[in-house]
This record gives structure tokens, C-alpha cells and sequence, in this order.
């Protein structure tokens, strides 16, 4: 191919703005969409985890990306990024063992975690409360803003020639002669790859290309308050976390905590398949705090606002790389991670959209 090729990337979260950055880096012109109404990257933490992970693809794809960031972050250091750690607390025996299960194998993985008891633990982090009798520490891992992580790859889209249209999307399509064509109200574009990055609202539009998602939005909500006093010097997670991530329940509730320099805290979590629904914040507060009590003392205490919801998109497995539709490529279905997964799955495509032979890199 002789000429750069025209791309279109379905989404503006942190998982489309890093696939259009990547696929503008190895020559494409890449014109990116998004619904402005929508968007799980703004209603996000900011987690980047390796210890939330089961040993295999997903593991080696998140340790990929944090090495990623660590370069990210020296051309942009506003976004947040740092490798406190995080910690996985225990608040009784049997939360411990089921931890140290899970310690064991990602240490057999390579990740290089460290079994601390209560005392250390509170020593590390004073406002633990004494219920936390074990944890583990994974010092590979690390936390950013995703808003701003998002925001940072559509400039790098636009500085190397790529183009971002704010519309929803009414239709999506392969066309007869090949490539594919976007309409929506304010834009009507046609790219000779198409990149579906749409989060939890990916299945239509994929379904328009004749491929089928098992994509379900899952809720969470997360609640945040100002501090004036450092709570969490890393990522703090329940033991529960883990087991609340992977199951498939239709509710489901864990703690954790996140700080950030100016001294926002960000508390979470639920996990709920019920639809677009966004009812039931005040709820959800009252059993995020009566979780979140187990492992620090005098969340209570803080102000914290009315909360957001978000919907993670969450698949069996993610959905990621080329399609049995030339040119069609999918990165959407990252549950939990995909502000974490972003980076190596953007690099991913970018390098199956080179050996494909679609651009001039
Ligand atoms: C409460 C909560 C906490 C989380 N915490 C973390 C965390 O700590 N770490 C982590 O790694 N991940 C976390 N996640 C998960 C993470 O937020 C998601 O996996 C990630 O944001 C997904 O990014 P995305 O780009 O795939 O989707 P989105 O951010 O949802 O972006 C989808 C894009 O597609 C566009 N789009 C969709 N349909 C259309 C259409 N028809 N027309 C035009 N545009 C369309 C949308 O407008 C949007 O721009 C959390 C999620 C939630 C809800």
C-alpha cells in the first residue's frame, strides 16, 4: 500500500483515544468518534493493578502496559501516574488464606508480591483499621487519572494529523466495494479499517458488521471526598475484591480506595448487572462505606458526594485483535481494567494492523 491508509476508531475512552493515537503512530489517518454522552473512562478509577489479575494473557497484557505508562509518563507528567503499589487487605482469617492462595501463584507468575502482617500493615498505613490482620503488596503496580490519560492520547491523536468528530453513531457498516462507513448526525466518514473501541455499547455496532458480543454493561459506583490528611498512600483493596471482580452475581459489593496528590479519595466499589440504570447512589453509599469500615477507620467521617455510576464493559473474556470481517478490529470487554489494559492493547493493534499489510509502517 502506497498511501496512508484511513482508519476509523469507534470511541474516545481511554481504550479508543490510545487505539487512534497508536494506529496515527504507524501511519494511518485515523479520524476518531465518540458519543460525548457517553463514556465509562470519565466514571473510572484509576487503578493499574498486576495483583488483581490471574496469572496468564490478561496478566502479561496489564504488566505490558504499566511498562508503557512508565514511558508515558516522562512526555506527560500530569496524568497522575505513579507506582505507589497497592495493598490487598484481609480483614479475617478466612479472607487471608483465600489472599495467600492468590499470593502463591502470582508469585509462581513472576509478580514479585509481599506478604506483610496487620501490625507492619498499619505501620505503613496508619488509618487501617485492627480488624486487618494480613495483606499483600504489590510494589509493580501503580494509579493515574484515566480522564486525563484519555485526554493526553487524543492530543497525541490530533498533533500527528488525526481527526476527533464528538456525534453519536446511527450506523456502522461494511461497504460492498470494502472499508466501512460511520454516520451519525454529525459526521458521515468512510476508512478502510474500522476499530471498535465503544465500551459496554459495542454489541450494536458490531452487530451492524454482522459480528456478536457478549457484552453487558456492569455497574459500579464510586463516591469521592477531599481529605486533609493522606489515607491512602497506594491503592487500598478488600481481600473480597478479587472474588467480587470474577464472579458473575448480579450484585456485588468490595472496598477500595484510591488517593490522589491533591488529596481527593475516590472510595468504591460495587458491581451490578442492571442495565444503563443510574438509581440507587444513596443505597449503594451507605453499603460502600458499611464495607469500606471493615479495613480503615473514619471514612465516616468525610464528605462525600452524591456519587457516579459507571458501566464497565464486562465479556467472559475481553475481545481483542482482528475479526473474521477484514479490517474490523475489536478492543472493547474490559470489565475492570480497561483504563489499566488501554496501553498494550492499543500497541496490539497497531502491530496486528501493520502485519496485516493495511499501512505504509
Ligand atoms: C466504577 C468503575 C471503576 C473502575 N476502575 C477502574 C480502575 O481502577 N482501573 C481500570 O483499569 N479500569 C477501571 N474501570 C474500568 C474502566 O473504566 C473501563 O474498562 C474503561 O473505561 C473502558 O474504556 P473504553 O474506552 O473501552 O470504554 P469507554 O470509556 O466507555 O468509551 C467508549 C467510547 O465509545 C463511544 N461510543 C459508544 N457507542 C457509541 C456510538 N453508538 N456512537 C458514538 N460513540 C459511541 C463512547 O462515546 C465512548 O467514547 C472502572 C470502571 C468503573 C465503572
Amino acid at each position: 500500500m502506497s498511501r496512508a491508509p484511513s482508519a476509523i476508531v469507534i470511541g474516545l475512552g481511554a481504550v479508543g483515544s490510545a487505539c487512534a493515537a497508536a494506529l496515527a503512530s504507524v501511519g494511518c489517518r485515523v479520524t476518531a468518534i465518540g458519543d460525548p454522552r457517553r463514556s465509562t473512562t470519565r466514571r473510572s478509577g484509576g487503578y493499574l493493578l498486576l495483583q488483581s489479575k490471574f496469572p496468564g494473557p490478561l496478566l502479561d497484557l496489564a504488566a505490558r502496559s504499566l511498562e508503557l505508562f512508565d514511558d508515558l509518563a516522562r512526555e506527560a507528567p500530569h496524568l497522575g501516574y505513579r507506582r505507589t503499589g497497592s495493598l490487598l487487605l484481609a480483614a479475617d482469617e478466612s479472607e487471608a488464606a483465600r489472599l495467600h492462595v492468590r499470593v502463591r501463584a502470582l508469585r509462581q507468575a513472576g509478580v514479585p508480591l509481599q506478604w506483610l502482617d496487620g501490625d507492619t500493615l498499619r505501620r505503613i498505613q496508619p488509618g487501617l483499621s485492627t480488624a486487618v490482620d494480613a495483606g499483600s503488596f504489590c510494589p509493580l503496580d501503580g494509579q493515574i487519572e484515566p480522564s486525563a490519560l484519555a485526554e493526553h492520547w487524543r492530543h497525541v491523536l490530533l498533533k500527528r494529523g488525526g481527526q476527533i468528530v464528538e456525534s453519536p453513531l446511527s450506523e456502522l457498516d461494511a461497504e460492498p466495494a470494502g472499508g466501512f462507513r460511520a454516520v451519525g448526525p454529525e459526521v458521515d466518514v468512510r476508512g478502510e479499517l474500522v476499530v471498535l473501541a465503544g465500551g459496554p455499547w459495542s454489541p450494536p455496532l458490531a452487530a451492524n458488521l454482522g459480528l456478536t458480543l457478549d457484552i453487558q454493561p456492569r455497574r459500579g459506583w464510586l463516591f469521592r471526598a477531599v481529605a486533609d490528611r493522606p489515607i491512602a498512600s497506594c491503592p487500598l483493596l478488600g481481600g473480597d475484591y478479587l472474588a467480587a471482580k470474577s464472579s458473575t452475581r448480579a450484585y456485588e459489593v468490595a472496598f477500595n480506595l484510591q488517593q490522589f496528590s491533591s488529596g481527593e479519595v475516590v472510595l468504591g466499589g460495587t458491581r451490578e448487572f442492571v442495565g444503563f440504570s443510574e438509581a440507587g447512589g444513596e443505597e449503594a453509599r451507605r453499603e460502600v462505606l458499611r464495607v469500606a469500615a471493615r479495613y480503615v477507620e473514619g471514612l465516616d467521617r468525610l464528605e462525600w458526594d452524591s456519587g457516579a455510576a459507571g458501566f464497565r464493559p464486562w465479556a467472559p473474556c475481553p475481545y481483542l485483535g482482528r475479526t473474521e470481517v477484514a479490517g474490523c478490529y475489536l478492543a472493547c470487554g474490559f470489565e475492570g481494567d480497561g483504563v489499566t489494559l488501554s496501553a498494550a492493547a492499543a500497541e496490539r493493534i497497531a502491530m496486528q494492523v501493520v502485519e496485516d499489510g493495511l499501512t505504509t509502517a
